[in-house]
């Protein structure tokens, strides 16, 4: 499969990628490690009239210890960052996560800016341009309905980042820079929790880093998946715990990471947790495992990370 033709620009700072991004007038993407933003091109699920890569803007790359806050630049490569001493002392979450994230050569290449903002994922939507037109285009695509859920008028891809929820257990905030400016948000307000579209980004926005509370958490992250050695997460739970509370997140369920607050995680509290997370997500049929077996597995994982974790805890 060719992507459709295209402009490549390779600025050397934010603001020539921010000038070259209105200068395409919005019809233009920004490319980091290219691992989700290059398949999608390739299926004709992106057709942007330009690619500007943001690759060779350093300053977008490194991890730095500011006192009160680990700043994570959004370029940082998921490779890096799970071997970064930081990441591993203060936040096992995240470690374990990016550890669990697809194989060691596409962490080489994908950076953490580009997880986040990975676009949602479904079986009858991630395939072929040919195959979509025979199926009839569903609504992520502009069409009328749901080919997952015949008749439903809602999209129920879901967002698989593994490494989104480990960063909601451990409060990420979340930085962008674009053609207004600054723009500072809690890592959770960045989802519009729809399927079809779902990150409240503005246009031109460059996500230029993750800042997290630096504060040393206990944690860990459990991820379902058919081949461990690669695939995407079918169900994805994090939790991490410091100063006598603690995080639960569960991803891959739904177009957003739901997270629940889990003070002194004993099994009853746990099961209250978890019954907050199944009151939200819907798993359907698309993805190659059955959506009961996943719901199921939210409360076996959720009570096993978290009875493992807090067996660590002082
Ligand atoms: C075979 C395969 C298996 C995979 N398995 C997993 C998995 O197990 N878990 C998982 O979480 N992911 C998985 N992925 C998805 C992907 O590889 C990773 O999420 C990767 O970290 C994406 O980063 P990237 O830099 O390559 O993003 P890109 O492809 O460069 O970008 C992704 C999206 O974000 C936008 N973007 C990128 N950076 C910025 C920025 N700084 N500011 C604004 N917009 C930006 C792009 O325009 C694009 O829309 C898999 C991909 C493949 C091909």
């Amino acid at each position: 499969m060719i992507a459709s033709r295209f402009e490549y620009r390779n600025p050397q700072d934010i603001d020539e990628a921010v000038r070259l991004y209105l200068e395409f007038q919005g019809d233009a993407v920004y490319l980091s490690g290219g691992t989700d933003l290059v398949p999608r091109m390739k299926l004709g699920l992106e057709k942007p009239g330009a690619v500007i890569d943001l690759k060779r803007i350093l300053p977008l790359t490194t991890i730095e210890d500011q006192g009160d806050w680990v700043r994570i630049g959004g370029l940082a490569r998921i490779f890096d960052l799970k071997q970064n001493e930081l990441i591993k002392n203060f936040f096992p979450a995240l470690e374990a996560s990016l550890e669990a994230t697809s194989c060691e050569s596409l962490q080489m290449r994908g950076t953490i800016g580009g997880n986040l903002l990975q676009n949602s994922r479904c079986l009858f939507y991630n395939q072929s341009e040919f195959w979509r037109r025979s199926k009839g285009f569903c609504l992520k695509m502009g069409g009328e309905s749901c080919n997952a859920v015949p008749g439903a008028k809602t999209c129920f891809a879901n967002y698989c980042s593994d490494n989104a929820p480990a960063l909601c257990t451990l409060s990420a905030e979340i930085e962008f820079t674009g053609p207004d400016g600054l723009r500072r948000l809690n890592l959770e307000a960045l989802y519009t929790n729809k399927a079809d579209k779902p990150f409240d980004l503005r246009p031109g926005e460059i996500l230029t880093a993750i800042l997290l509370p630096k504060k040393k958490t206990i944690g860990g992250y459990k991820k379902l998946r058919v081949r461990g050695a690669i695939d995407y997460p079918l169900l994805g739970v994090a939790f991490s715990f410091a100063d006598g509370s603690g995080k639960l997140a569960v991803g891959a369920v739904g177009p957003k990471p739901y997270v629940v607050e889990v003070k002194q995680p004993a099994r009853d509290n746990i099961g209250e947790a978890v019954k907050t997370v199944l009151k939200q997500a819907r798993p359907v049929g698309n993805t190659v495992l059955d959506p009961d077996y996943r719901k199921r597995m939210i409360s076996v994982f959720a009570a096993r990370l978290v009875n493992k974790v807090m067996k660590g805890a002082k």
